[in-house]
């Protein structure tokens, strides 16, 4: 199992299992994207693994983990259409722990998006946390510590994830087929989150909505009525079925984030902070004619444009505004 950045952190995880055994519960924290959930995974089959050098990824245990299938590894997940893990949820397992593993040396018992535990479910999982059973060893993934109680936290060992340097990100990108100018502007994009950054690399449709936006944009201020409505409409097109939402919100998160650079290299004229490393000639030429005014007001009006999206106003609506309010400043 290969993972991206954060070597050290597994580094030190090794190191203290050598040294004194796992500790009973970990949390882990970081960014999403950053291979907290797939370290989570490499540190079970690290507890569970049969070779001498742990975890070698090719025993039988280790398989089975890298397979899902393994009876002493469960991964629990925020269930589906729910906005949360509830106490319903961690139910089965907390009962399940009292029991020894069934072929494995250690039951592990990974929470995904752990900050999304209800109260209910947290306070459920103290006393597992306060008395855990001698060969169970849970992991808390969480983007956030500040949505767990501090009972909890506090009975957890804190492991925390770093981004990862763009360099080594876009080196690794493009081993895995992406073009040289597609890996650089991926990886700043992803802002050092391999998982965000192969999200997009594997997501073809998500990429191409990305680069027509863009090209949309370069060519919308000053742009006359109807063809600002025609944009307006190319990108509704883009959007489509059941995705229709999340495309929308793509494309907006796509516009924010040119703006954004556009607002940085206006105001400072510095190319190193810009993410889409791809557009820079556009940006330079919308910089220089528009000054900072153009990609503050595009800001506001995309801030607008989330709220109303959030609001549950029509999507087409929100789109056409926006192309209308954005060919003019
Ligand atoms: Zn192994």
């Amino acid at each position: 199992m290969k993972i991206l950045g954060n070597q050290k952190v597994r580094q030190g995880l090794l190191e203290s299992l050598a040294r004194s055994g796992p500790a009973s519960s970990y949390l882990f924290l970081g960014d999403s994207g950053l291979g907290k959930s797939r370290t989570a995974l490499w540190l079970a089959s690290a507890l569970n693994c049969s070779a001498e050098e742990r975890p070698c990824g090719v025993c039988p245990s280790c398989l089975k983990i890298a397979h899902s299938n393994h009876p002493d590894v469960v991964v629990q997940e925020r269930p589906a259409g729910k906005t949360g893990i509830g106490v319903g949820d961690v139910r089965e397992q907390i009962a399940a722990t009292a029991y020894r593993p069934y072929e494995g040396r250690h039951r592990v018992w990974i929470v995904a998006e752990a900050e999304t535990l209800t109260e209910e479910a947290q306070n459920a999982l103290l006393k597992t946390l306060e008395e855990p059973p001698g060969t169970m060893v849970m992991v808390l993934v969480s983007s956030s510590e500040s949505a767990l109680l501090p009972t909890v936290s506090s009975r957890c060992r804190p492991v925390r994830f770093q981004s990862v340097p763009p360099e080594e990100l876009w080196r690794e990108l493009e081993e895995r087929g992406a073009e040289p100018e597609q890996a650089r502007t991926l990886a700043h994009l992803a802002r050092g989150r391999p998982g965000v950054a192969l999200g997009w690399l594997e997501n073809k449709s998500l990429w191409e909505l990305r680069c027509t936006t863009l090209d949309f944009l370069s060519g919308l201020h000053g742009a006359q009525l109807w063809p600002a409505l025609e944009t307006a409409a190319r990108l509704d097109k883009l959007r489509a079925g059941e995705e229709a939402r999340q495309s929308l919100a793509a494309v907006l998160d796509t516009c924010r984030l040119f703006y954004r650079d556009l607002l940085h290299l206006a105001a400072s004229g510095a190319e190193g902070a810009v993410v889409n490393r791809d557009r820079l000639d556009d940006l330079r030429r919308l910089a220089t004619e528009g000054g900072v005014a153009r990609p503050r007001k595009a800001l506001e009006l995309l801030l607008e444009a989330s709220e109303h999206l959030q609001a549950n106003l029509n999507g087409r609506l929100v789109l056409q505004r926006l192309c209308l309010h954005l060919s003019r400043c």
